[in-house]
């Protein structure tokens, strides 16, 4: 391997410090986030005690709703409002997927847009697209983004290639990465010459959720890889293993630097929650946002 290794446990740490030392200094109420988990996914159920232990460790409120998977769109939307009413809580994360019954657009876009944590909210969606500086941004590609910075380089004038175009993920991350005057392309399921247009990228951030897709000839020397993808695969030993979109070996000794999976873009996802949380509770108290939160 000869590319820098992009070390997203410890970025995530290092925001995950700095939001609980600013969390202690609070006299007053903490910032409070309410998760909403409906059903029995596994993976989901994970993610929900992952995000409760890092909310509760930076000393903010964690407020969990967990609802039987035959939960009704009414009494599902009525928890929403409650919770949009809550003085106690700045964030409301409605874990996705939701099950087949439940329309997950209109359960998002229930939720008050300035407790919106996931910035999943079509008011959110809008702001970011247009470039306004109060949109909430979601978790993932804003974790993307802080990884870069960090790295850095300069990213005005840069290619950016970004693979997948979900609303979660791959367009926010587009328009995020416009925002700092890169070059964007958005690739997905039906565009041609795919690896060759990966190539010309100086960063690449593949989020396709295909295992190990982006092999080292699409990758750039030098480039920047942000591996989003979290794949399970079964080991030829029958073990379930994790690994990102993009094949780390021959991908490493190709870029410049590259996020690992596990341990690059997923434990970023988790801090740019709580710092999202954070901005929602200065924004609501009127309490003072550090320069780092903005
Ligand atoms: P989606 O399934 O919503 O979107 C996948 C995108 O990839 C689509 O735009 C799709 O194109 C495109 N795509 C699929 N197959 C190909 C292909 N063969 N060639 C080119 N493009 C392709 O996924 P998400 O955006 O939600 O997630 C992407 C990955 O990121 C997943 O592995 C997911 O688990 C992971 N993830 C990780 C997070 C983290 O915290 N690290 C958080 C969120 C997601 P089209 O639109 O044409 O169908």
């Amino acid at each position: 391997m000869s590319a820098k290794l992009i070390d997203g446990k410890a970025s995530a740490g290092r925001v995950r410090g700095r939001i609980g030392d600013f969390v202690a200094t609070l006299s007053g109420r903490k910032p409070g986030l309410a998760v909403v988990l409906v059903g029995q996914d596994p993976a989901s159920q994970v993610y929900v005690r992952n995000k409760k232990r890092a909310v509760e460790e930076a000393g903010m409120l964690s407020r969990e709703h967990q609802l039987p998977e035959n939960t009704s769109e009414k009494d599902l939307l009525g928890l929403v409002q409650q919770l949009n009413a809550d003085p106690a809580i700045d964030g409301i994360l409605v874990q996705l997927p939701l099950p087949e019954h439940l329309n997950a657009d209109l359960v998002i876009d229930t939720i008050d847009p300035s407790k919106d944590v996931d910035g999943f909210h079509i008011i959110n969606a809008g702001k970011i697209a247009v470039g306004d500086p109060s949109a909430l941004v979601p978790c993932t590609p804003y974790g993307c983004l802080v990884m870069l910075n960090e790295l850095g380089h300069k990213l005005a004038g840069q290619d950016a290639v970004v693979m997948g175009r979900s609303n979660i993920v791959g367009k926010p991350m587009a328009s995020l990465l416009l925002s700092q005057s890169c070059t964007v392309t958005i690739v997905h399921s039906r565009t041609k010459n795919l690896a060759e247009t990966c190539r010309r990228a100086d960063i690449l951030v593949a989020a396709v959720g295909r295992p190990e897709m982006v092999i080292g000839n699409w990758v750039k020397p030098g480039a920047t890889v942000i591996d989003v993808g979290i794949n399970r695969i079964e080991t030829p030993e029958g073990k379930t293993k994790l690994v990102g979109d993009v094949h780390f070996e021959s991908a490493s000794k190709v870029a410049g630097a590259i996020t690992p999976v596990p341990g690059g873009v997923g434990p970023m996802t988790i801090a740019m929650l709580l710092q999202n949380t954070l901005r929602t509770f200065c924004l609501r108290e009127g309490v003072a946002t550090p320069d780092w939160l903005i």
